[in-house]
């Protein structure tokens, strides 16, 4: 097993596009690490180059303290996941699963004992005589993850491996992968634009714009703390309220008079924007303490909770999540106001970091 280094990791293709701008991750050994971010991000590039699959253009990438930019990926050992399972159509799930030992020369009996291990830790007992097209999607998943376990590699590196799974199988095997990498304790790299999936799984996620890093952190620090106003917006759904705010006798004032706890030691001469969370807020009866009157423009119910979205003096469309059992019905008159005890994140509008 081992940690991965990627310093100051940057690729430009040919047609100069540049991908990857001076990535630096630091990925513990048995971590669980999540690359996250939209379309374009450089995610799948950043680990393509981990894998070997394309040659950056500069810095360093170590596996186990290997310095690996100059070997091939089958001398990388690591095994890598893609969101198509890439299995062989005409081999049953046995040999596809011992297709990487027997090309690695391992003895038949070996080969048929880690097959074994594999096919059990992954559930594939009843499937092992069945070629591909007799398997669903989830199974052919479960196939092509047992085919990277069989290796018993340094590291799994994991592109989207989910995608094409429906909601429920995606839920299902999303926590099998995270008990099955807690069980072997093998690092693995974990790629996905879905938050859910990045928050449900990763130890740490990084969150990349632009092939950049704006943020690594442990989901709970990523939702709390976002580190810019790029992550405020990208994590949470709906995500943070975006609310332009002056520091005024302690408290930070919203153009409408809502009042919020400020962070210490905030700058007075700047523009500041506060994030506050849908559930950081709450839609009250008009006139209630501390709130500001606002209007309901629309209700979503999601069942277990209900989503509001209001205007209130110069704000327009803020985002609060509210239990089930209020309700208010819209284009009525209500009030707003900040429920949590807890500060809101900070950003100076200037350079769009958390101050
Ligand atoms: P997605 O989630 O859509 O796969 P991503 O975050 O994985 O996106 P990459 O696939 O790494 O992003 O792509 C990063 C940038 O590099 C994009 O602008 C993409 O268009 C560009 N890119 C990717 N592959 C190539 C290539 N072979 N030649 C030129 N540009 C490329």
């Amino acid at each position: 097993m081992a940690g991965i280094e990627v310093t100051a990791l940057h690729k430009r293709y040919p047609d100069g596009t540049v991908a990857v701008d001076h990535v630096d991750l630091s990925i513990g050994d048995g971590e669980l690490f999540v690359m996250l971010g939209p379309s374009g991000c450089g995610k799948t590039t950043t680990l393509r180059a981990i894998a070997g699959l394309e040659r950056q253009t500069a810095g360093d990438i170590r596996i186990g303290n290997t310095l690996v930019n100059d070997l091939p990926p089958a001398e990388r050992d690591i095994a890598m996941v893609f969101q198509f399972y890439a299995l062989y159509p005409h081999l049953r799930t046995r040999d596809n699963l011992a297709f990487p030992l027997r090309a690695e020369g391992l003895p038949e009996p070996e080969v048929r004992k880690r097959v074994d291990e594999a096919a059990e830790l992954m559930r594939l007992g009843p499937l092992l005589n069945r070629r591909p097209r007799r398997l669903s999607g989830g199974e052919q998943q479960r196939v092509a993850l047992a085919r990277a376990l069989v290796r018993r590699p340094r590291a799994f590196l994991m592109d989207e491996p989910l995608t094409n799974l429906d909601a429920e199988l995606r839920a299902d095997m999303r926590t099998e992968i995270k008990h099955l990498q807690g069980q072997l304790g093998t690092t693995m790299v974990y790629v996905t634009h879905d938050q859910v999936e990045a928050m449900s799984l990763g130890h740490r996620i990084a969150i990349l714009n632009k092939g950049r890093v704006e943020q690594i952190g442990t989901p709970l620090e990523v939702y709390d703390r976002p580190a810019s106003l790029f992550c405020a917006a990208f994590i949470g759904s709906p995500p943070m309220n975006l609310i332009e705010v002056e520091v005024a006798d302690g408290k930070l004032r919203g153009q409408g008079g809502l009042v919020l706890t400020p962070p210490p030691g905030l700058p007075r001469d700047r523009r500041l924007v506060a994030g506050v969370r849908p559930e950081a807020l709450e839609v009250t009866a008009p006139g209630a303490e501390r709130s500001v009157p606002a209007r309901v423009v629309s209700v979503e119910w999601l069942g277990d909770e209900v989503i509001y979205v209001v205007d209130h003096g110069g704000e327009r469309d803020v985002r609060v999540r509210m239990p089930p059992t209020v309700r208010f019905a819209a284009d009525t008159p209500v009030g707003l106001r900040h429920s949590s005890g807890g500060t809101p994140a900070v950003y100076d509008v200037s350079t769009e970091e958390l101050v």
